[in-house]
């Protein structure tokens, strides 16, 4: 039983830093965020919904600078106030920004958002817990080896998230007749900010490579143009 006892504590320490982290970034999005209220935006949301068959989309703006969107673990969706000011400003079209929203309906609907926390709050406490048992098991390298196992883990989790999510937002895009074009133009020009500015935009930092995810979403647009035979 002794034997066993850190790695129970290691459980019961990420049980709590995940109900932790996941009440800390609850508490932050409600203090600072407010609904999105933009009549063109709501009428692309508004088909989506439709081909959803869900009554409306909610969409909440979260008061930072970065450009960026995200899913909250609750499946609230986020689009960034500096990423609503490119809209404003004409850099990003409305179909672009709800190319963005897609994206993160997806990780919410493919249930992204929940594991996500674990991934990225929660990542030390699966760290620590490893580190306990690699430790104890192989001294010295253990450690080194838990650090490798949870970045690998994290790494590829995140990916292939990414590319379903696109998977989604491609086929809703497809279905609301929105169609898969802002997808693509908004990842080009994203892209092109990133190298103007060599500051990435955290909404493709954590993503895998701009080209390979515009490949896949051109493979989808090509299955859906020919005509079924
Ligand atoms: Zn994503």
């Amino acid at each position: 039983m002794l034997k066993f006892t850190p790695i129970l504590l290691a459980i019961v320490y990420a049980l709590v830093m995940y109900h932790f982290s996941a009440w800390r970034t609850r508490r932050e999005l409600d203090a600072r965020s407010t609904e999105l209220a933009d009549p063109r935006l709501k009428k692309l949301t508004d088909r989506m919904a439709q081909a959803l068959e869900l009554p409306r989309i909610r969409v909440n703006i979260y008061e930072i600078d970065p450009v960026n969107g995200l899913a909250a673990p609750d499946g609230r969706i986020f689009i960034t106030r500096g990423f609503y000011q490119k809209y404003r400003q004409g850099e990003v079209s409305a179909e672009e920004l709800a190319s963005v929203i897609a994206h993160e309906l997806g990780h919410v609907a493919l249930g992204h958002a929940r594991r996500r926390m674990i991934d990225f709050s929660g990542q030390n406490a699966i760290r620590t817990a490893l580190m306990m048992v690699l430790g104890r098991l192989i001294p010295g390298v253990g450690v080194w080896l838990a650090n490798m196992l949870t970045s690998l883990l994290a790494a590829h989790l995140s990916r292939s998230d990414e590319y379903e999510a696109d998977a989604y937002a491609a086929a809703l895009l497809h279905k609301s007749g929105i169609g898969i074009a802002p997808q693509v133009s908004l990842f080009k020009k994203l892209e092109a900010l990133t190298q103007s500015t060599h500051a990435a935009p955290a909404w493709l930092l954590s993503h895998p490579k701009t080209q390979d995810r515009i490949s896949a979403i051109e493979a989808m647009g090509a299955r859906w143009s020919t005509p079924e035979t």
